[in-house]
């Protein structure tokens, strides 16, 4: 079942949405070789709390934090832990935060420090194809034609796509209808309407797309080792051109003072 919402349902999935990137760019602020991302779901679950907020991800199916943080190989899911971030790292964090009965969505890949030109190339690859996926979210198309965009913008470029891991549907919860892959075929898939809210999000690795799943029941890692960036954005369909509810504004404001 694919809940189509209404226009005061986007308005109240925007404000849920705003706080997750207004936390993101709050844990942006602290991000720096040393810092554990222990500390940055600290920052997060706090700045949440504080604005009234309800950290989406904790105790969801028993997710013990407010954030998922996933360090260079770790594709997604990863738990923060004490260790600290160091220089050369890179680290997806992905924060969800429900406000008011609806729920925001959204992930961004930081550098620690100076990263390799060539992991450079794959954060700039994948957060590129976040916006070409969100580029055909529009009425009248498929979930396939947004899944086949982002698919083909990594892969004529050398990366791998993920295939265990999908976007999703959103609204009074975190996942609903339809799941939105970033593999797939045009023209296939459920129709997009006016009024979905779905949230894309590109998992792209440096080498082979394989993955496995750690042992502690979240992480998820490359089998290659290799890194994997990650970001999401959550959109209402409109017709013409998506409404992007999250944001990378706050983000990219801290990242650009530092
Ligand atoms: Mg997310
Ligand atoms: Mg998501």
């Amino acid at each position: 079942m694919i809940y189509l919402k209404t226009n005061e349902e986007i308005e109240l999935m925007r404000i849920a949405n705003r706080m997750v990137g207004a936390t993101l760019a709050e844990v942006a602020k602290h991000i720096a070789p040393g810092v554990s991302t222990l500390q940055l779901d600290k920052i997060a679950e706090e700045y949440i709390r504080d604005n009234g907020g309800i950290p989406l991800f904790k105790g969801y199916n028993g997710f013990p934090n407010a954030i998922c943080t996933s360090v260079n190989e770790n594709v997604v899911h990863g738990v923060p832990v004490a260790q600290p971030l160091k220089e050369g790292y890179i680290v997806s964090v992905d924060c969800g935060v429900k406000i008011n009965g609806y729920c925001g969505d959204s992930a961004y890949t930081f550098e620690i420090g100076e990263v390799s030109p060539e992991i450079k190339q794959l954060l700039r690859t994948t957060k590129a194809a976040l916006y070409e996926g969100i580029s055909h979210a529009v009425e009248g198309k498929r979930v396939g034609d947004v899944s086949h965009a982002v698919q083909v913008y990594c892969e004529s470029r050398g990366y791998s796509v993920v295939r265990e891991l999908v976007g999703h549907g959103i609204g009074k919860d975190m996942h609903e209808a339809p799941e939105v892959p970033n593999y797939g075929k045009k023209g296939y898939g459920p129709l997009l309407k006016e009024g979905m809210c779905i949230a894309i999000e590109p998992m792209i690795n440096l080498g082979s797309k394989n993955v496995r799943f750690e042992k502690d029941g979240w992480t998820v890692h490359t089998r290659d080792r290799k890194p994997s960036a990650h970001f999401e954005h959550t959109v209402a369909i409109r017709s013409g051109e998506a409404d992007i509810l999250s944001t990378f504004e706050w983000i990219e404001e801290v990242l650009q003072k530092k």
